[in-house]
């Protein structure tokens, strides 16, 4: 018996619906109709895009089971979509959507349908009454590979970034995401991927702008009825690089734009580049489609270096301006600036600085006044451990009594405020709280600060112990 694409898609919708919800099976899956089968890819069609994104973010393990179930490991699920009419153009046509790579099945969007009133290219950059056709990358040299140190704490982002730089597009690190707290290094490493790109591969249209920038950007376009030329001018970029994508947060409009460019970018092989202050499960009002598109690549953290990588950032730094400066005093900056790189180097200039102006000698004495006003006017952040232990303290428990497995409610409660503070004080994520506070994971310590929220509301009590550990640990 041969295998139509009707009697497939039968087999799946089966399946499919006795494991979900009628209501849900309704909504989503009825209206699908089969289209095509073609060796091992089924072309399913749906009525809009809206409707393959919400397909895509909530059913595709399961479309992926059945279909797997059907066709073999090699399955592939093609979606055509019934283009909505929302871009002007009268008649409402039918797209075909290749299958990509990317796992068995994983689908693709559509382009946004562009006007084709003007095919000439309004480039955002441009200002007004000036010519200019090539689209300047924005790069900073200074910022390269060569003069961002490697070390433990950016080993994986450093090389991530090298290979991206080696093959744009041709890896699995697409996007790339860099995450990290301020001054650890992820707009120099942005722009030090960017360098290495034009550096070897001349004609490729490499651009780096920051979230804030593309936003304004974005807003004109909007304001001057330009919002096709600028998707359009951004779709042809061959590596777009975004720094501080968490500026996108809560920018509905901006994000919706991104989300169409990223995906024609993604779709035809460029290479992405995005940068955050936070690790994608952390990110606060992004879309989730959005967030998903994020996770698609490879998403690196920037720690704070460690002594080191310190040292040998001063270094490097002292090399390249050519200062020299005794050991014992490099060392003494390295050992007492840790919380960032920005910092370590802000001490270092301040120091040579202070020498050259005053026609001191750079001894350790200055080093040790320079470092102290900087290590005092840089508000502290407290750590994970201090949190854990003042929590403890305040309900005169040990620590280990905090961090244990126990259900006991006063014990999970001490435990949830330190996990509360944690997200307050620190820059640490859920992650990274969970592991320190008893080897717990993100979504516990998700838990653990909506508790938190709910009960400082509700119950009385239970407000007078975040504020009494507010103000002991805000000291
Ligand atoms: P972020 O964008 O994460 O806030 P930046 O990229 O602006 O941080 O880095 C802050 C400063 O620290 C820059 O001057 C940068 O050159 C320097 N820096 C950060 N990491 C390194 C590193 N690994 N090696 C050398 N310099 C670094
Ligand atoms: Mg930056």
């Amino acid at each position: 018996m041969g295998e139509t694409a009707q009697s497939v898609w039968n087999n799946c919708l089966k399946f499919i619906k006795d494991n979900i919800q009628p209501q849900a099976y309704k909504t989503w899956f009825e209206p699908i109709a089969a289209v095509k089968l073609q060796e091992n890819a089924l072309s399913i069609q749906v009525p809009s895009k809206f409707f393959y994104e919400w397909l895509e973010e909530h059913y595709v393990k399961i479309l992926k089971v059945a279909l797997t179930k059907e066709l073999g490991e090699d399955a592939k699920l093609v979606y055509v979509i019934k283009m909505e009419n929302t871009y002007g153009n009268k008649q409402p046509f039918t797209e075909q959507i290749p299958s990509s790579n990317r796992g068995a099945v994983k689908a693709q969007d559509v382009d946004i349908p562009l006007e084709n009133k003007s095919p000439e290219l309004k480039n955002p950059f441009i200002i007004p009454g000036i010519r200019n056709v090539k689209i300047e990358s924005q790069l900073n040299p200074n910022y390269n590979f060569e003069n961002f140190l490697e070390g433990d704490s950016n080993r994986l982002a450093r090389n991530a970034g090298i290979a991206v730089a080696n093959k744009p597009g041709g890896t699995s690190f697409n996007p790339l995401l860099v995450f990290g707290g301020v001054g650890l290094g992820k707009t120099h490493l942005a722009h030090a991927i960017g360098v290495d790109i034009k550096d070897k591969y001349p004609e490729k249209t490499v651009l780096y702008i920051s979230a804030e920038k593309f936003t304004q950007q974005y807003i004109d376009a909007v304001k001057k009825n330009n919002r096709n030329d600028f998707i359009h001018f951004y779709q042809i970029i061959d590596v777009l690089i975004i720094d501080d994508v968490q500026f996108l947060s809560g920018k509905s409009g901006t994000q919706d734009v991104f989300f169409h460019i990223f995906n024609h970018l993604h779709q035809n092989g460029k290479q992405v580049v995005l940068t955050s202050d936070k690790a994608p499960v952390d990110m606060q009002d992004i879309e989730q489609r959005l967030l998903s598109r994020f996770k698609w690549g490879l998403s690196a953290e920037l720690q704070s270096p460690d002594f080191e990588t310190r040292v040998s950032i001063l270094k490097n730094k002292l090399y390249r301006d050519g200062v020299e400066m005794p050991d014992e005093i490099i060392d003494y900056v390295a050992k007492h600036i840790k919380t960032n790189v920005r910092e370590l180097e802000g001490a270092i200039i301040s120091l040579i600085a202070q020498s050259s102006f005053n026609k001191k000698e750079i001894t350790l004495g200055l080093a040790k006044d320079i470092v102290e006003k900087f290590v005092k006017n840089t508000k502290r952040e407290v750590s994970i451990d201090y949190i854990q232990k003042v929590v403890s303290d305040y309900f005169q428990m040990d620590v280990e009594t905090l961090q244990s497995k126990t259900r006991k409610r006063h014990i999970v409660q001490a435990r949830q405020l330190a996990m509360f503070f944690a997200k307050k004080f620190t820059k640490a994520s859920l992650a990274s709280i969970g592991s320190q506070i008893g080897k717990r994971d993100h979504a516990t310590v998700l838990h653990a600060c909506k508790t938190v929220d709910n009960l400082s509301s509700t119950d009385k009590q239970f407000r007078k112990y975040v504020e009494d550990l507010s103000k002991k640990l805000s000291l």
